[in-house]
């Protein structure tokens, strides 16, 4: 008989993550979806993974992913629930060997389905295994409040919103060297904004989609809600120095490269 999934550590994190994100504030109403990368071994113990579950086509065939298992947030759920009750607002899917469609092998109850941002997700997985040597396995989407409220104030592209948010906080150039890619606005949920963040996840672990929100990855939860935590955490301090009259002093670009230098870090081109 399998094991119950809700005492599996993977199962205990994800619950956990999702909860600290709630209360920092980053998922009003449904808002914001995480995915988890995770082993047939670390699964099988707790799923029957020869079950004849639901099988649903992808928007498009990314056989990168193939054989790829997920644990993934549910399509309109709100994260607040999901401590209250996993197998209705989580689920985990198992790519197919073309990754032309996954077959669901626990959750998603009452006809449930995965995030509307999955394109987001899944393309985003290829694209940081790809750039990690395939150790990337967190994809987090929030929607960070003061990020967000810098996108009505900043310049829209990657330089503008990368070099000020390493003058903000001493850790953010250490923490983020590779920068924040900066999208222009797109319609959430659409293939083309997953095409366009992974495009961008290509060089950066963080993505931002202005006037909506973030995606940070990671090889643990731990590390993509920490590079979520940090960005945001500098974007507050920029937001409070601006209702402050503005900065009028940072740290300087010699003290940013000093850092790098010190923390063993290469900045992003083009920034300093
Ligand atoms: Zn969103």
């Amino acid at each position: 008989m399998a094991k119950n999934i809700l005492e599996a550590t993977f199962m205990k994190d994800f619950i956990k993550v999702t909860h600290d994100m709630w209360h920092k504030g980053w998922h009003e109403r449904n808002g914001g979806n995480v995915s988890y990368r995770l082993t047939t071994e670390e699964v099988d113990k707790y799923v029957d993974t020869n079950s004849g579950s639901r099988s649903v086509e992808l928007f498009r065939a990314i056989p990168e992913l193939s054989c790829e298992v997920f644990l993934v947030t549910s399509a309109g759920k709100y994260f607040r629930n999901i401590i209250l009750d996993p197998e209705e607002n989580l689920g985990i899917i198992e790519i197919d060997e073309m990754g032309k469609s996954y077959r669901i092998w626990w959750g998603f109850l009452d006809n449930g389905l995965p995030t509307s941002e999955l394109p987001a997700h899944l393309l985003s997985h290829a694209s940081r295994m790809k750039a990690t040597d395939g150790q990337c396995r967190v994809v987090l989407h929030s929607h960070t409040t003061n990020l967000i409220a810098l996108s009505n104030v900043l310049k829209l592209d990657t330089a503008t919103f990368t070099r000020t948010l390493w003058q903000m906080h001493t850790e953010c150039i250490v923490v983020f060297p590779d920068g924040i890619g900066v999208l222009p606005w797109m319609m959430p949920g659409s293939d083309e904004i997953g095409e366009a963040t992974a495009e961008l996840m290509k060089t950066h672990s963080l993505v931002l989609w202005p006037f909506h929100g973030l995606f940070s990855t990671g090889v643990t939860l731990d590390e993509a809600f920490g590079l979520i935590d940090t960005a945001e955490s500098a974007a507050e301090i920029m937001v409070k120095s601006l209702a402050m009259g503005g900065a009028k002093q940072t740290i300087t670009k010699s003290q940013l490269l000093a850092l790098a230098t010190t923390f063993g870090v290469t900045p992003l081109d083009g920034i300093l």
